[in-house]
């Protein structure tokens, strides 16, 4: 007979240890099933990865950052510390090294979970693999035979990389990131642009991240978007390398990167761009006039002057339209992310884009299916360090409430069944 659970937790990044901790807290059996180690995603970043947000932003519940570096931005290890630490500090119940392959309904009633190392069974379920599941590459993502092409959780760092040029397609954090690294490392760089908002590191002495929660641009739902597509935008270009600092397109193009438009495609031997490039910078000019006009509101309402915050510099938006690849070693691909749990959830309960369809983290399709570190889940900073706990103590207190309105195990979708029940307290 398959072992039942009466929750079962997938994924034992933060959003999983999150809800582990307050499902804890509301005493409720549950079992975390994570396929490689705690903090896997993070343990598989780029070896000189460290923190966007500033330190002081981890915010798990019973786990909030501690340290004497509160401005400063953790290295790729130290998260991975951080979440094995907190991991121990409640004694997560962590299976590691099983892998979820399916999720679907069990005929007795409840969940069926085929993994790994054999099938559970259990009453509710909350998915927690990631914000960002399956790399996404643009249109034209193709190489001539002799040049590697690779995305970002492919890359390791530069001296991994065959000799040549790079093309790095994506101007997100990531890709701003690469491009500035390898551009350092002495390479030759292009970048390959899209829409993205920017900001200065430090408005005023203060982490922008700061001042943006502060407006309240990480309080904004889908609803506040202006389309449920423009989710995927990605966040403000910046950096937390070397104690943190502007990394936007000025900044690149100073540095020495090639900046040109979107990818169109690669042929013959050519890589072909959109002319695009002036576009994506007005973009991103636009995104940050508003940041500024949401902090000098901001500081009006409180009655303190506003922080000096210049116009954007000029910018030369000269870019050709086609590269020739020869002399090129690698392209890699920064092009964002898309859900993936279509691949191995077998419930309709999903949106057109792959979401799941959902309020406050409970599917609104499958009673029991449950999500929590979701992109947009309830906020734009739910999958954030700094948000997710916010979401685990909804996504647990609900299963809570419906374990202990009918007693032990039921009031989840499926009571516990009979012969798996503990006998019952005198
Ligand atoms: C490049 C990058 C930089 C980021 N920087 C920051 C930052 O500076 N600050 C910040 O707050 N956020 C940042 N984020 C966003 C976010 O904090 C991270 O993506 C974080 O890893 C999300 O945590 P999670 O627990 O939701 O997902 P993950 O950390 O992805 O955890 C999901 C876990 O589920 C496991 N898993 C997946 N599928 C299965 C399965 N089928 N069976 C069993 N286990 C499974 C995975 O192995 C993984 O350990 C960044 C994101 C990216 C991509």
């Amino acid at each position: 007979m398959a072992e039942w659970v009466d929750v079962i937790v997938v994924g034992g990044g933060q959003a999983g240890l999150a809800v582990s901790h307050e499902l804890g807290a509301f005493g409720v059996e549950h079992l975390v099933l994570e396929r490689g180690r705690v903090g896997q995603t993070w343990r598989d970043r780029w070896h000189s990865f460290c923190l966007v947000t500033p330190n002081s932003t981890v915010q798990l519940p019973g786990g909030a950052y501690a340290g004497d570096d509160p401005d400063g931005y953790m290295a790729r290890d130290e998260i991975v510390r951080h979440l094995e630490e907190y991991a121990a500090s409640f004694a997560a119940p962590v299976r590691e090294g099983v892998e979820v392959t399916a999720l679907g309904a069990a005929a007795e009633g409840g969940f069926r979970l085929s993994t790994s190392h054999g099938e559970l069974h259990a009453g509710a379920v909350v998915v927690c693999t990631g914000a960002y599941q399956r790399p996404y590459r643009s249109a034209g993502a193709t190489a001539p035979p002799g040049l590697l092409l690779l995305d970002a959780e492919g890359y390791c760092n530069e001296a991994s990389l065959p000799p040549g040029k790079v093309l790095v397609v994506g101007s997100g954090q990531t890709g701003c990131q690469l491009a500035e690294e390898l551009r350092q490392a002495g390479r030759d760089v292009v970048l390959a642009c899209g829409r993205a908002p920017w900001a200065p590191r430090r408005v005023g002495g203060r982490d922008i991240f700061h001042w943006t929660l502060d407006v309240g641009l990480f309080d904004e739902t889908l609803a506040d978007l202006s389309s449920p597509a423009a989710r995927l935008i990605g966040n403000i270009q910046a950096t937390g390398h070397g104690g943190g600092h502007d990394l936007h397109y000025r900044v690149l193009q100073q540095i020495g990167v090639a900046l040109v438009g979107r990818l169109l495609e690669v042929e013959g031997g050519r890589a072909h761009f959109a002319n695009d490039l002036a576009a994506s910078v007005a973009f991103g000019d636009v995104r940050y006039n508003d940041i500024r006009r949401r902090i000098v509101e901001l500081c009006a309402r409180r009655g303190v002057e506003a922080p000096e915050m210049p116009d954007p510099p000029p910018f030369d938006v000269e870019a050709p339209e086609s590269i020739d690849l020869s002399g090129f070693g690698a392209i890699i691909f920064t092009s964002g992310f898309r859900p993936d749990y279509a691949s191995w959830i077998q419930f309709d309960a999903f949106d057109e884009m792959g979401f799941p369809i959902q309020k406050d983290g409970a599917s609104t399709v499958v009673a029991g299916l449950h999500f929590c570190g979701v992109h947009f889940l309830r906020t734009r900073k739910s999958s954030l360090l700094v948000g997710v706990g916010e979401d685990a103590a909804i996504v647990a207190r609900r299963i809570a409430d419906g374990h202990s309105r009918s007693g032990r195990g039921d009031g989840l979708t499926v009571a516990r069944p009979s012969s798996q029940r503990p006998p019952e307290r005198e």
